[in-house]
């Protein structure tokens, strides 16, 4: 058996609720881990609109999704937390009163006092393309994330896709690849308009064959793709030789495991006491847009207040014996020492 992680608190979710709880956390004195599903760190903000302007951060009239993101990665550095990315929480199992082991789908297990779920609206998972018979391909020729570009090197690959994701695999990957083409349904792209550049201008040299059309059918054997054949505008059809395909068709959103882990749910959301943010497992935290209560806004500082009363009452788990006292980050030295500003 894998042996386990110990820590304070884990925090199910990276996005900008997930870090600034670590942040309320560390002011008093409790450690976190977080992991999260995506390769990178900020969930929504991250994932869903990096370069969009947020208008209703307090005290920031502008910030975009990116620069949130790394604002809030500065503030918690002085707490070092610990990120395990690509990896989703998978199972939750009590194991003390309060204790946890939690377990990821890469293997990893945590043994926890506290596990705070910021899991947004769930795991982000790819949308598959409608093509028949897909599934029998994916994970082995069918791929929806380059995890390591070198997997790609001589290859013949088709991408799929018209924005930002599918242009910039596109243009990663074709000076490492034996041939490339790029299937999309029309001939308009809401990909960057300088990525939209480089990839005609990889079409105008002959490096980039540009298909505009849809993906009917494939051709393979046992998970291996051999080929596709791509239905074109002009009603004609094309047969495109390919040993690995990538669509990029966008990213849903669903529960996944937390369904599982024993926590009442209403319409797909989590309960909470909202003097604490506790669930109806005590030791089990829910803050961000995965809880519910009268009134919840889904909005980022609604999060980020329901993490300061969390870490609160965690701090009553770590730490039984311990008497919190209130204090403002301006004017005790203690805290200060903490965030290393004294
Ligand atoms: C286009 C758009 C614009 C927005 N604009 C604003 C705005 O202007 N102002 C505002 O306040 N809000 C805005 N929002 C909403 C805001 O982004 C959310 O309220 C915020 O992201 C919620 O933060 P969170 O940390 O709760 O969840 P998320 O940001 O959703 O992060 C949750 C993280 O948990 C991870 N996760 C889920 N399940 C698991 C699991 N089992 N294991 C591991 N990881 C898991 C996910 O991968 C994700 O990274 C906007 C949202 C969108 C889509």
């Amino acid at each position: 058996m894998t042996e386990a992680i110990k820590t304070d608190v884990l925090i199910v979710g990276a996005g900008p609720c997930g870090l600034f709880a670590v942040f309320e956390l560390g002011l008093l004195d409790v450690k976190a881990h977080l992991v999260d599903i995506l390769d990178k760190v900020g969930g929504q903000c991250a994932e869903l609109y990096p370069e969009k302007p947020i208008y209703d951060i307090p005290g920031i009239p502008m910030i975009t999704g990116h620069g949130l993101t790394e604002s809030l990665m500065e503030q918690i550095k002085p707490f070092n937390p610990t990120f395990h990315l690509n990896e989703m929480i998978e199972t939750v199992e009590k194991i003390g009163d309060p204790e946890f082991r939690v377990t990821t789908d890469a293997g990893t297990v945590f043994e926890c006092k506290v596990l705070v779920v910021a899991a947004g609206g769930g795991s982000f998972q790819p949308k598959r393309p409608p093509v028949p018979g897909v599934e029998a391909y994916e994970g082995k020729s069918v791929h929806y994330a380059v995890r390591k570009m070198e997997d790609f090197r001589g290859k013949d690959i088709l991408i799929v896709g018209g924005g930002d994701s599918a242009l910039d695999w596109t243009l990663n990957l074709n000076p490492i690849c034996k041939s490339m083409t790029l299937v999309h349904r029309r001939d308009d792209f809401r990909g960057a308009p300088h990525s939209v550049e480089q990839m005609r201008q990889l079409v105008a040299s002959g490096k980039l064959d540009l298909k505009i059309g849809q993906i009917t059918e494939l051709q393979g054997a046992n998970g291996q793709l051999e080929s596709a054949t791509i239905k074109l505008n002009d009603n004609t059809t094309a047969q495109i030789k390919c040993d690995a395909m990538l669509p990029f068709f966008g990213l849903t959103m669903k529960l996944g495991p937390v369904a599982n882990w024993g926590l009442h749910l209403e319409n797909n959301l989590i309960p909470v006491d909202t003097g604490t943010f506790e669930t109806n497992v005590p030791g089990i935290f829910a803050i961000g847009d995965i809880n519910t209560y009268p009134g919840k806004l889904k909005l980022i500082l609604s999060g980020f207040h329901e993490g300061a009363l969390m870490a609160q009452k965690a701090v009553k788990y770590v730490y039984p014996d311990k008497r919190v006292v209130f204090q403002y980050t301006t004017s005790s030295t203690n805290l200060q020492k903490k965030l290393g500003v004294n």
